[in-house]
């Protein structure tokens, strides 16, 4: 469930940042769409500024004569000597420039400024500001502030002789932006508005679904878990049957039905552990167990429970050797428990199964091998999962739910172990547990 979470947060997170970026994209687009007009204005308001200027006489303000363009010296080679790379036209354009500033025609930053205001059409905020020779500022014309501004223009000359220059810088407004890309930008917000919102709905549903399978879970498990109330006084029953009646048909009945009855105690056991694999830690009660012991009982069990069908269970400890271990008891005759019976189980008559344990550097090494069908590399990387079962040859019946190795797995690593397999199509498998003890 973890896991759909994160993927559906993943993939929202995804369309959402995707929006963003197109929005973000979309945002550089129009700025640098909108620094190449205010070149551009620039170019064109200087242009218009030098035709008003040029109409207006220089005497009105200081006696001067006429502007008169006759007597003006045209020096094309040495304009262009001061403005290399520039084109014909630019070097005559500032060499108008030139002619009308010897004559007290400076530039006029006010009149340029109303020029610009009108051509922009307050797309953006500006400010134009006129440097000196030695390209300090000295006059600044318009709103935008010029600290805070995102593009700054090149210094254009005003004339040839660099005796003054002109640069704008502007600040992008948001309001025109939004206005142009109102469509585009309305779709992005509702696309990550959809996205969220679904988001949203799925966790409130996915929540609602969860608590109410907990709760069918939980009266399930309490349900399971009293069966095995009334299973174990019958057992206790059998055993005092089986040692009170004289009759040996009859005792062997009994015993049969009361490894049953082990076995059907055992497998609610299974489920009880798989129910809290997903929620709760488990409770272990470590104690110092004889391991050897604990897989001849293991043994003894399975021959009873498998007596028609033929096997064999080798020790390889000796008798006389104690394999003591740090371990939970229970739940450590489960792991062996579905070890030895997965030999059995998945494998022809007459299958010789290997069971060794021992124990050096304060760990527990053990081994179940057998001689059976084993598993074909691509099924053994699923065979801990949950549920999982390799699906057998000619549609033999089932035998088991897929969860005995599972179980296995969760067990031995709450005892802060590990466990592995080796197996091969029609050879057999060897299943091993090492755990710290
Ligand atoms: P089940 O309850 O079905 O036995 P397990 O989790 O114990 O579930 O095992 C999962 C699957 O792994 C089984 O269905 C079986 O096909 C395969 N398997 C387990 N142990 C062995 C084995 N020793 N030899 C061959 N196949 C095995």
């Amino acid at each position: 469930m973890k896991k759909f979470y994160y993927i559906t947060c993943i993939a929202t997170l995804a369309i959402i940042g995707l929006q963003l970026f197109y929005i973000h994209s979309l945002y550089v687009n129009y700025c640098s769409v909108l620094h190449q007009k205010a070149e551009e204005a620039l170019v064109l308001s200087l242009d218009k500024e030098f035709s008003l200027r040029k109409g207006k006489r220089p005497s009105d303000k200081s006696g001067e004569a006429v502007l008169q363009i006759e007597s003006f010296h045209l020096d094309l080679d040495g304009a262009r000597d001061r403005m290399p790379g520039a084109s014909t036209g630019d070097v005559l354009q500032q060499i108008r420039q030139d002619f009308a500033m010897e004559r007290g025609l400076t530039l006029e930053l006010s009149l340029l400024d109303s020029i610009y205001s009108s051509a922009i059409k307050g797309l953006f905020d500006y400010s134009l500001i006129l440097y000196d020779r030695n390209k300090q500022p000295v006059e600044v014309a318009g709103a935008a502030d010029t600290l805070s501004a995102d593009f700054s223009s090149v210094l254009h000359p005003i004339g040839t002789h660099g005796y003054q220059y002109i640069q704008v810088k502007t600040s992008v407004l948001l309001s025109p932006f939004i206005r142009e890309e109102a469509w585009a930008l309305f779709l992005s917000v509702a696309f990550m508005a959809i996205a969220c919102i679904t988001l949203l709905f799925q966790f409130i549903v996915i929540r609602r679904k969860t608590r109410l399978l907990n709760k069918q879970e939980e009266s399930v498990n309490g349900t399971i878990h009293d069966l095995k109330a009334p299973l174990n006084s019958a057992i206790t029953v059998m055993s005092y049957l089986a040692m009170t009646v004289k009759e040996q048909s009859v005792q062997e009945i009994v015993r049969l039905s009361s490894q049953n009855l082990k076995h059907l105690v055992s497998n609610i056991d299974s489920l009880l552990i798989m129910a809290r694999r997903n929620r709760k830690k488990l409770v272990l009660n470590r104690t110092e167990v004889n391991i050897r012991t604990l897989v001849e009982q293991v043994k003894t069990e399975l021959d009873i429970l498998y007596q028609e069908k033929p096997h064999q269970i080798i020790i390889v400890p000796p008798a006389d050797t104690p394999i003591l271990a740090y371990v939970d008891y229970m739940y450590m005759e489960n792991v062996l428990r579905n070890l030895m019976e997965n030999a059995i189980k998945y494998a022809d008559d007459n299958v010789k199964v290997t069971v060794d344990a021992t124990v050096d550097n304060h760990s527990l090494h053990l081994s179940v091998s057998d001689n059976g069908w084993g598993i074909s590399p691509s099924d053994l990387k699923k065979i801990f999962e949950p549920f999982f079962q390799v699906p057998q040859e000619h549609n033999l019946p089932k035998k088991g739910y897929g969860i005995g190795l599972t179980q296995a797995k969760y067990i031995v690593e709450e005892h802060g172990g590990r466990i592995g397999v080796q197996s091969e199509r029609r050879k057999g498998s060897c299943f091993t547990i090492i755990i710290p003890c």
